[in-house]
């Protein structure tokens, strides 16, 4: 939830937002919705409360994405953003819903016949360890966005075929088997296996949540498509410049054309 305030409180003070907008959002979701907007076939697998089960349902089949949603007795985790009228902000994040192993299981189908699954660390440990070793035993490639940065297992980190941190993140990886594809902001993004950096367009940076998160997703889709590291990486690059010239996320992440 996003709320523009003219100053932050003080004190017990109750202040009166200028403007208002709330969104479906976390890592996952939003390269869920980045790669079903690739034209991907998308299956999802995320952890919410009973009273978004069925709305987040709902928007996720006008997305084309197939949601696998287990229900949770918390609720469905949140942030509020509040930004003032010099851009600062001050978040409040509740964890809310996590996943757990077990819910792998319901996602077992999905796995097997996928071409790529995507991981991040917004999802416990044990859930991405039960993912990958799906993964793994019906041959399927994975994609690690690992963000927030985090010290990952071996059984992880072996499986990865293509990591895409940020400049952050990287050093974190240290090293791996799989190509690295760095996220370089404006700049675009660097290969770790040729040291090439391939540019992004030009971009109007508004807002720049998801713009990892749509580089990820478009980077896995063309990947699957067969294109090659670098043009996927641009296509990536391009669709995450676009991304960032608009406020928000769900509004803002491109349709292929
Ligand atoms: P994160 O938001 O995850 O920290 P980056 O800041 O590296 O990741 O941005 C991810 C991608 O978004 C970049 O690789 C690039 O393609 C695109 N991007 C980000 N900022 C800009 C910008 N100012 N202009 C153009 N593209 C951008």
């Amino acid at each position: 939830m996003f709320f523009d305030v003219p100053r932050f409180h003080v004190g017990g003070e109750t202040i009166h937002a200028t403007g208002f907008h709330e969104e479906w959002g976390g890592k996952g979701f939003n390269q869920a919705v980045a790669a079903a907007r690739q034209d991907a076939a998308v299956a999802f697998l995320g952890a919410v409360g009973a009273v978004d089960s069925k709305p987040l349902k709902e928007f996720c089949a006008k997305e084309g994405i197939r949601a696998v949603l287990a229900v949770k007795k918390d609720a469905t985790a949140c942030a509020a953003i509040l930004t003032d009228g010099t851009g600062e902000t001050r978040v409040t994040v509740y964890p809310g819903a996590e996943l757990e192993a077990r819910d792998v299981d319901g996602f077992a189908g999905a796995i097997a016949t996928a071409d790529i699954l995507l991981l991040n660390n917004e999802v416990p440990e044990a859930v991405n360890l039960a993912a990958v070793e799906l993964a793994v035993k019906y041959g399927v490639k994975v994609f690690f966005n690992p963000a927030p940065a985090r010290k990952l297992p071996d059984a992880i980190r072996d499986a990865v075929s293509v990591w895409t941190p940020n400049e952050f993140e990287e050093p974190a990886i240290g090293d791996v088997t799989g190509e690295v594809v760095t996220t370089l902001g404006a700049k675009g993004c660097r290969i770790r296996s040729t040291g090439e950096v391939i540019p992004a367009p030009p971009a109007k940076a508004v807002d720049t949540t998801g713009a990892g998160d749509t580089f990820s997703a478009v980077l896995a889709v063309r990947l699957a498509e067969g294109e090659t590291l670098r043009e996927a990486c641009a296509a990536a690059n391009a669709a995450a410049a676009e991304e960032v010239a608009a406020r928000y996320v769900m509004p803002s992440i491109p349709r292929r054309r």
